[in-house]
């Protein structure tokens, strides 16, 4: 026992020195065993534009999902597909492990898919819905998105429910929802069910719907303001509600509208956005914005994150290993959820 005791201390201090270490740096592979974080793998992650209220959400989620699971770089298309296009080019020569991209033209999934083909990287789009065509091009290509349609549906219901419960709204007294209707960008799958949907689904509760106006603002606040300033130039007292692609859309409108005097002495516009962004939330609390959907930032974002790592450790992105039902063999859908005042806390 006493010849024991100095191997006992030393192993003791061996023990306490290995504690120690955890605090410092993470020792490198010289060690014979490579760090958590040299096996991590390297995700390329190209969004459209950082300059957009929701993407920069989803960009958030990506980043925090990533802590202790994958390095994330983090690229700015500044809404030109030539830049997008440059910088797919060098995660692709810098050999990361697996693609993360929100194009900035649909159309240019499929040339980005033969190039990730091409180099055996896997991608995983999300928030723009590549083509189903392209979709199929490869087995290693993945989509996570929300259906734009049920969001269309919610911003529908959500008037629908505000005209049966305030008869003023129809000022004209006719039995015609007369709207106006700000729109993202053009082709966006998101902006094209969004209108539709929207409209069809107070038609469907037998209101009938008057468009008053309808223009593009790129999904953009500024550029809503405008256009809804143009427009009450145009329509004034007879628009009764106005629906926004998107909530910093809604944000724009409501803009213009207070520059009319709207939202003080008791005169109200009912206005619907998509999104629950911050700001939109912030409106919801103020009473100016009536309603929004829940577009889920954080759950994109997350599987985004999920996919392209279970596909860089070369896995079949599964329920088990990526932690998110897959549809059809290929994409990921994130529910939307209808928030007004009362149910502000599902969307924080
Ligand atoms: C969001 C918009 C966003 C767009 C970008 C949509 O799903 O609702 O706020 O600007 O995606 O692609």
């Amino acid at each position: 026992m006493k010849k024991l005791f100095p191997v006992v201390i030393v192993g003791a201090m061996l023990f306490l020195a290995g504690c120690g270490a955890s605090s410092s740096p993470a020792p490198s592979s010289s060690s014979g065993t490579p760090s958590a974080s040299e096996k991590q793998p390297t995700i390329g992650v190209a969004i459209y534009k950082f300059d957009d209220t929701f993407m920069t959400g989803v960009r958030n989620a990506i980043s925090t999902a990533a802590q202790g699971k994958a390095t994330v770089d983090i690229v700015d298309g500044q809404n030109s597909q030539p830049t997008q296009n440059d910088k797919i080019d060098l995660f692709l020569n810098k050999k990361v492990n697996a693609l993360a991209i929100n194009p900035v033209d649909l159309t240019a999934a499929g040339v980005i898919i033969d190039k990730a083909k091409a180099a055996n990287t896997p991608v995983v789009f999300f928030n723009r819905e590549p083509m189903a065509s392209d979709m199929q091009k490869w087995d290693k290509v993945y989509y996570v998105g929300a259906k734009a349609e049920e969001s269309g549906i919610m911003q529908g219901q959500i008037l629908v429910d505000y005209w049966k419960a305030h008869p003023e709204m129809d000022k004209n007294k006719d039995g015609t929802m007369d709207v106006v209707i700000l729109t993202g960008e053009p082709g966006h799958p998101d902006a094209i069910a969004r209108t539709k949907f929207s409209v069809q689904a107070i038609q469907d509760a037998g209101i009938k719907v008057n468009i008053l106006a309808q223009d593009t603002a790129m999904w953009d606040r500024s550029k809503a303001q405008d256009k809804m300033a143009a427009f009450l130039g145009a329509q004034g007292e007879k628009i009764e509600a106005v629906l926004g692609n998107n909530d910093d859309m809604a944000l724009g409108a409501i803009e213009a509208l207070k520059a009319k005097g709207y939202f003080a002495n008791n005169k109200f516009m009912p206005v619907v956005g998509v999104d629950a962004t911050a700001p939109g939330l912030q409106a919801l609390k103020d009473g100016t914005l009536l309603g929004t959907v829940l577009n889920d930032a954080k759950n994109q974002g997350t599987a985004t994150l999920n996919l392209a790592v279970a596909l860089s450790k070369g896995l079949t992105p599964s329920k088990d290993n990526a932690g998110y039902e897959i549809t059809d063999g290929k994409y990921v859908w994130v529910p939307y959820k209808k928030i007004l005042k009362a149910n502000m806390a599902d969307a924080q």
